[in-house]
């Protein structure tokens, strides 16, 4: 479970980003944050993995405080933690085996030979990935060779294969097509219902929020005004 218990996020330039949030997000749910541009969302989500620090409140995960966490701490709460960007963050010139199975890093504590250290379970984990994602075909392309969905759907299995119970996911359908978009989102919601993954997702679109999560958190200002079932969610949100 992630608490955010009033959670208010000042930066530098006195906007808040977050202000005063009470929430909590129960493992399992598939969440959608929407907003417009500026409502907080990114905020939010980079809380959540702390690759923002809040400035009031606390955020507690899985009953660990992220807030006070030491380095150590915070390395640990961030295994169990996916995240999936809008511009995949995949290293291009790298083949799609490598780019996933760089998924099971966080396991390793040393990383003598990055690529001699994993075990054949490693692998299997990285070709079933792929098929759950329909890219068992491109396990030996380079990156930089596929289209932007495909490269989005790489950094689905690799989420996948660090076998984290939470996935962020900070607006990964922005840059899409509409048929590419709808693809992610399945994926995404096969992810959700077979393997149990929690996963809040940033969307611009209430339209793909009701139609693939189970709850809709409404930003504006960085204060939520919305917060229900998905299917209750107006275009107003
Ligand atoms: P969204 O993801 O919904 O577009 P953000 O979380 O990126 O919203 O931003 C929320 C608000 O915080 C916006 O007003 C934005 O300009 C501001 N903001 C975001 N990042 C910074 C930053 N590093 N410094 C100052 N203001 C920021
Ligand atoms: P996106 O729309 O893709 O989320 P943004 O333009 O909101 O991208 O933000 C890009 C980067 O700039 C983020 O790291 C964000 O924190 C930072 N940022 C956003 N708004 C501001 C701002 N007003 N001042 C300083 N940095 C900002």
């Amino acid at each position: 479970m992630i608490e955010f218990k009033n959670v208010t996020k000042t930066y530098a330039n006195g906007v808040k980003g977050l202000n005063n949030i009470s929430i909590d997000i129960q493992d399992g749910e598939f969440v959608s944050i929407i907003g417009l541009s500026g409502a907080g969302k990114s905020t939010f989500l980079r809380s959540i993995n702390r690759l923002n620090d809040i400035s009031e409140g606390e955020i507690i995960i899985d009953g660990k405080s992220l807030t006070k966490a030491n380095k150590k701490e915070l390395k640990l709460i961030r295994r169990n933690i996916g995240m999936i960007f809008q511009h995949f963050n995949l290293v291009k010139k790298m083949t799609v085996q490598k780019n996933v199975i760089s998924g099971r890093l966080g396991y390793y504590s040393t990383m003598k030979s990055i690529f001699g250290v994993f075990s054949k379970e490693d692998y299997q984990l990285v070709n079933e990935s792929l098929e759950l994602v329909g890219l068992s075909d491109k396990l030996h392309s380079r990156c930089d060779e596929l289209s932007g969905g495909q490269q989005q759907r790489v950094s689905i299995a690799r989420t996948l294969v660090q076998n984290s119970s939470i996935i962020l996911a900070d607006e990964p359908v922005a840059s899409l097509d509409p048929i590419t978009t709808e693809r992610i989102m399945d994926d995404l919601k096969r992810i959700n219902n077979e393997y149990n993954r929690t996963i809040i997702i940033n969307l611009h679109s209430v339209e793909l929020a009701r139609k693939y999560s189970t709850r809709i958190i409404g930003l504006r200002n960085g204060e939520v005004v919305f917060d229900g079932a998905a299917a209750e969610a107006t275009d107003e949100v």
